[in-house]
């Protein structure tokens, strides 16, 4: 089975109130920042944990009583588009939890002094999310990325998790209003919600509609399904291992340029104390 996905990487690796947001549901859930273990930067809560832990402590128990989750897997860009757009920043933290991916996340909380367990990267959780809802038989929906590559998606799991039930699918080129991609995913009275969609697209989706459903872990996971179908691979595990990965997907995708520079913005606010 062609199983690269699954490799665990070693530690630490890469570098307007939105038109529409339901303020009710930012009224009532508590904001992630409440949660007294978390590592704060840039008005993001962190969770500090390690990934089992927040399998076994916070997201199974969670989807064995479907109780709905809002998950955000932040790296510094998040963090950035936060700082500069206000209603993307209330989004953030009205998430149940934002979770540490990129390295420079884990770097900044270093040089904050306040060391964060581990890196979480966003496409290793999903894969254990995954598996997860294969030993269970959780129903799956997989919103976002191209028609071509959300159809190898969904072909990709069937073959890979064999008891997950795929409880539906859809590209991601619509509009954010679209009341059919709500009603369709509602209907599917999915388990777990993975939305592909970039920043801040998927997590705009997510906070405008969760309202909507009734259960659900909902999870941005941005070029995942890229990822795991093979369609960009992840990069080699020694480049992952030397902290690298995003130096790889830079010169993989040159367009990114301009996304790695804010990296770097984020990097010096936060050792010059300029956050
Ligand atoms: N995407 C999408 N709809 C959009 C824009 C992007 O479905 O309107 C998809 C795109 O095809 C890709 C993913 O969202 O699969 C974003 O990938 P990227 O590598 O940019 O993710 P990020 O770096 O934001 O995690």
């Amino acid at each position: 089975m062609p199983d690269w996905f699954r490799e665990k990487s070693t530690p630490l690796i890469e570098v307007s109130l939105y038109a529409g947001y339901s303020s009710m549901y930012m009224q009532e859930r508590l904001p992630n920042m409440n949660d007294k273990n978390t590592v704060q930067i840039m008005d993001i809560a962190f969770l500090n944990t390690t990934k089992k832990q927040l399998m076994e402590k916070y997201l199974e128990p969670r989807l064995q009583n479907q109780t709905k989750t809002f998950l955000v897997t932040a790296n510094p860009e998040i963090v950035m588009k936060a700082r500069e757009d206000p209603a993307y920043k209330a989004i953030v933290q009205s998430a149940d939890y934002v979770i540490p991916d990129g390295i420079g996340i884990v770097k900044a909380a270093n040089l904050k002094k306040q060391p964060l367990k581990e890196r979480i990267p966003g496409f290793e959780l999903m894969v254990d999310l995954l598996d997860y809802a294969d030993e269970k038989g959780f129903r799956c929906y997989f919103l976002g990325a191209t028609a071509e590559v959300s159809e190898k998606m969904v072909a990709t799991v069937s073959k890979n998790f064999p008891d997950i039930v795929i409880a539906g699918s859809h590209h991601g080129f619509f509009d954010l209003d679209d009341p059919a991609i709500v009603e369709d995913v509602a209907k599917s009275k999915a388990d777990l919600i993975f939305v592909a969609l970039g920043l801040p697209r998927q997590e705009q989706w997510i906070a405008k509609h969760i309202d909507r459903f009734e259960k659900g872990l909902f999870m941005g996971v941005g070029g995942s399904f890229d990822t795991l179908t093979g369609t960009i691979p992840r990069a080699p595990q020694f480049w992952i291992n030397l902290n690298l990965e995003w130096l790889y997907r830079l010169l993989k995708q040159p367009f990114r340029w301009k996304r790695i520079l804010k990296v770097f913005e984020f990097m010096a606010r936060v050792l010059f104390r300029r956050e």
